[in-house]
């Protein structure tokens, strides 16, 4: 394919037809560039030929045959579509059979020189079961080499990809190198174009590792590259100093019916220190559901308010909304600070007059959600953004609170941990703080994993508790029956309790899910606030930040299907109140690795401590919250901080050395890319 070049879409390749490249499109490859840097996930190394005499089983290998007898046959029970086969060379025989891929038997032919690569098995003799197969020549693909496997989804399989990426490697030599070339000789990495081959057919494990190696470290300091650039940004900007009051810390602190924690304190402290700066604070304050964050972020409002300046308080939902907005004026009527509240169901007479109020400054704090960043909310001087579970709302939004030449002081408040790791790459340009204490008094909440078998003794609990006029949270992973998974969707497990389970509490229970319309989503969370209803059936929508203390159950449906993270947000759920508060798990998993992960809620009550398990276990694509931002790491790991830390290290150097990277243009073009998709601009 001699005329081919980088940026042709993939359909000019020999072999890909239109409904190839849609498949293709579909996990991102559109360009013969991106196809080339479609990498395995993984390799194997089949390099060794063995003669089928030498050949153990439990042995991963080749061997190098020629085929004695191969037919197409229907296994007698299942009647499962197979070919079989019987191969020799010069030290010994062995058998092979393919599963479903009958069509094998008349591409390979008696007397054909092939080679087999698999493992082999002792099944009344040496059995080789759906081995990669190939004639034999001098440059093989599937065999007789290390082997790429590439990530097998959307019907695109390793055997179809490997000869459709061979061909275009002599293109690598044209892929710009991005790593300057300080970095390269002095660390040593292998060159990209280099590396790109070496990934995809290597020659040798050591020259797999070394690209590796390359391709991880370029990730991280992209990454990093983009981040440092965007902090350094934002500390060229300009915000208003708040300065620090002792007086009016005190007074604050002081006001409250409850004693600060120690991390709040801390956290207090950070961002009083912060904000005082003349540069926009960038904060992320990280606490467990319960940890008391909203105390926190009153504080600084409070200072602001103090200074002459104006906050404001971001939501993801009308009902959080209301409910910060009640805390943080019981909080702050006291001082004569003035809240108020901008929704999108706020009327248009109230919205004139709030927004009159807050041009003129006279209103202090304007919490509210998505309403608050709309053309038309103009502060007479903000000087704060609050914003609550900001990935909630999409990166973008973030950026539509500044105004003017001044930034805004930012603050972002999370409940879901982020390991330390990822605090590093993707929040970089964010100083965190973590409220990794709770108040004091607060119930545990026991989880217990509940099997098959036990279900009805846990409706029995559930009647008991909704009896005795506490309420209940059930949990369903789908919204439809989708289902050859068994998935209950919450709308079928509504029918079923109202039906079968809890048909004399039918009337007091509801379903919430994701494809409401959201008033009435805020009429069926109204409702369980006030407690008129009993039991409340929803998918994942229900898993942030609202407060019901007499909630007392948490009832989750397929726990497998769910993030540790998670599921640990829903058992933030309960155990709010006085009483106490019980998560129950539902599966009919018992495979070993289900068991591991649930077994880790039961016995781990840290947000921190089970993200990090998720994130060993499942990978950061899993890892609640963040998924979108998911493929962005093929190679790198994020649970790897030395490699992190060195990309975070080269990446300052190189900034300081060259900050508008005027000496790296292939690194800016790929990093205006990269900054896209981070909303980094
Ligand atoms: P979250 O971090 O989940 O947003 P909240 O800010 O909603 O937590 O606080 C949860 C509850 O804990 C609130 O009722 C709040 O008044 C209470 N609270 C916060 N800080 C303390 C404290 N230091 N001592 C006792 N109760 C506290
Ligand atoms: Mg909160």
């Amino acid at each position: 394919m001699p005329r081919l070049s980088l940026d042709d879409p993939v359909t000019a390749i020999t072999g890909i037809n239109t409904a190839y490249g849609g498949k293709l499109e579909r996990v991102g490859v559109k360009t013969v560039r991106d196809l080339l840097l479609y990498f395995p996930r993984k390799h194997r190394d089949f390099g060794n030929v063995t003669p089928i005499a030498w050949v153990r089983p439990g042995m991963q290998t080749t061997v190098r045959a020629r085929v004695y007898h191969i037919a197409r046959q229907v296994t007698p029970r299942k009647h499962m579509q197979i070919a079989r086969a019987t191969v020799s060379d010069d030290s010994g025989q062995l058998n092979v059979v393919w599963f479903n891929q009958p069509y094998i038997a008349s591409y390979l032919h008696e007397g054909d020189q092939i080679f087999l690569a698999g493992e082999v098995d002792l099944n009344g003799g040496l059995v080789m079961k759906n081995p990669e197969y190939e004639k034999v020549s001098s440059d093989p693909s599937h065999a007789a080499r290390i082997v790429p496997i590439y990530p097998e989804t959307k019907g695109l399989t390793s055997r179809w990809l490997r000869p459709k990426i061979r061909p275009l490697l002599w293109l690598a030599e044209q892929l710009d190198e991005v790593l300057p070339g300080e970095i390269l000789a002095r660390r040593g990495f292998m060159p990209r174009a280099a590396a790109v081959k070496q990934v995809h057919f290597p020659e040798s494990m050591e020259a797999l590792e070394r690209a590796r190696d390359r391709f991880e470290f370029e990730e991280i300091f992209l990454n990093q590259v983009a981040v440092q650039q965007a902090k350094r940004a934002r500390q060229s900007h300009a915000a208003d100093p708040i300065p620090f009051d002792e007086a009016t810390a005190r007074a604050f602190v002081a006001a409250l019916p409850f004693k600060l924690t120690h991390a709040q304190r801390g956290a207090a402290w950070q961002i009083l220190k912060d904000v005082a700066r003349p540069q926009p604070m960038n904060r992320l304050l990280e606490g467990d559901v319960g940890s008391g964050k909203t105390v926190v972020a009153a504080m600084a409002i409070h200072h602001v308010a103090r200074a002459g300046f104006q906050s404001m308080l971001l939501a993801p939902t009308e009902i959080l909304a209301r409910q910060h907005a009640d805390v943080v004026d019981s909080l702050l009527r006291p001082f004569g600070i003035v809240v108020g509240m901008l929704l999108g169901s706020t009327p248009a007479a109230a919205r004139r007059a709030l927004l009159t109020s807050v041009a003129d400054g006279s209103v202090n704090l304007l919490v509210g959600t998505h309403a608050l960043i709309e053309e038309d909310v103009r502060f007479r001087h903000l000087a704060l953004a609050v914003v609550d579970e900001q990935h909630r709302f999409g990166v973008g939004q973030r950026l539509s609170v500044r105004q003017g030449e001044l930034w805004p002081h930012f603050l972002s408040m999370t409940a879901t941990p982020i390991p330390r790791t990822l605090g590093l790459t993707l929040f970089g340009d964010l100083d965190i703080s973590v409220l990794n204490e709770m108040p004091p008094g607060r119930l545990p909440v026991t989880t217990r994993l509940v099997p098959p078998d036990e279900r009805q003794g846990a409706y029995d609990f559930i009647r008991q508790q909704v009896s005795a006029g506490r309420q209940v949270f059930v949990i369903c992973p789908l919204i439809q029956e989708s289902d050859k998974l068994g998935v209950r969707s919450a709308t079928q497990e509504v029918q079923k309790l109202q039906r079968d389970v809890f048909p004399d509490l039918a009337s007091r229970i509801a379903l919430l899910h994701g494809r409401m319309k959201t008033a009435e989503k805020e009429e069926v969370m109204g409702k369980f606030q006030r407690g008129e209803v009993g039991i409340l059936v929803s998918t994942s929508v229900v898993e942030v930040g609202i407060d019901i203390p007499n909630a007392t159950v948490m009832m989750v449906e397929a726990a497998e299907r769910f993030g540790l993270a998670q599921l640990h947000q829903f058992r933030g759920r309960v155990g709010r109140g006085v009483h106490e508060s019980t998560c129950l798990l539902f599966t009919d998993m018992d495979d070993p690795e289900t068991m591991r992960r649930l077994t880790a809620l039961v016995t781990h009550h840290s947000g921190f401590d089970l993200a990090e398990i998720d994130l060993q276990l499942r990978g950061m694509g899993e890892l609640h919250g963040f998924r979108q931002h998911g493929n962005e790491f093929k190679m790198a790991s994020l649970l790897d901080v030395a490699l992190i830390s060195d990309g975070q290290g080269e990446a300052v150097r190189l900034l300081d050395r060259d900050p508008t990277l005027a000496g790296e243009p292939a690194l800016r073009r790929q990093l205006s890319a990269y900054r896209r998709v981070f909303a980094l601009d």
